[in-house]
């Protein structure tokens, strides 16, 4: 009985092991499926799961949730001129600014490529073009060394809605700053456009 005793307790504690390691998968892979590997942002996965649940509080709430889609400016130059790893670098670098300038209770995405998007809960969209602003700000005043080279004077353009200006669906007010977005590329880059103005 006493060696019946220790098989158990081996027993037992091989199979609490078992279950650390199964837990640890579960909360690697949720990471995973929720995260862009290249910048650590969440993923267009995991926006498309938020924004309904975003835009239902907002509405519950009765305050604006804002919605902006950043869109780095000429990316495709950096790629051709200085090549995909420093284009690479660039977006980590930018995730890296995202995240590190955006409220805990903003949600910051890859939305893919070279976009992002920003949910704003209990913000205007003027409110969120200022911050969008500030971040245009900071993307100009970058500088990256790349095998030698300088890289510096970069930009992006924005769009940016709220649901008082595009009221409706989530995909109303994705689409509402998807069109600002392309109206910021339209008058020149390197600005941030708010919809229906
Ligand atoms: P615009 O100012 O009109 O936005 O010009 P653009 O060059 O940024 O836009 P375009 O859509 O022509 O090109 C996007 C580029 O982004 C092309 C693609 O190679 C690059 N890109 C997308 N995803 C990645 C990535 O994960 N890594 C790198 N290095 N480049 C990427
Ligand atoms: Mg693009
Ligand atoms: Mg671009």
């Amino acid at each position: 009985t006493e060696r019946a005793r220790g098989a158990l307790v081996a027993i037992n504690e091989e199979l609490t092991q078992r279950v650390r390691e199964v837990q640890a998968l579960q909360e690697a892979l949720r990471q995973q499926a929720t995260q862009d590997p290249l910048t650590g942002l969440f993923n267009r996965r995991h926006l498309n799961d938020t924004l309904p649940q975003l835009h239902a509080l907002a509405r519950r709430a009765g305050a604006p949730l804002a919605l902006v889609i950043i869109d780095l400016d000429h990316f495709k130059q950096v790629n051709d001129q200085h090549g995909h790893a420093a284009g690479d670098r660039l977006l980590a670098a930018f995730g890296e600014m995202l995240a590190a300038e955006s409220r805990r209770s903003d949600v910051a995405c890859r939305y893919g490529g070279e976009e992002f998007c920003l949910l704003m809960p209990r913000t205007d969209a003027a409110a969120a073009r200022r911050k969008a602003q500030a971040l245009l700000r900071r993307w100009r005043a970058m500088r990256f060394e790349h095998g030698g080279t300088a890289l510096a004077g970069l930009s992006f353009s924005a769009g940016a809605a709220d649901t008082d200006l595009a009221p409706g669906s989530p995909d109303q007010l994705l689409k509402a700053a998807d069109d600002a977005l392309l109206a910021a590329k339209r008058a020149g880059r390197g600005r941030i456009e708010t919809a229906g103005e």
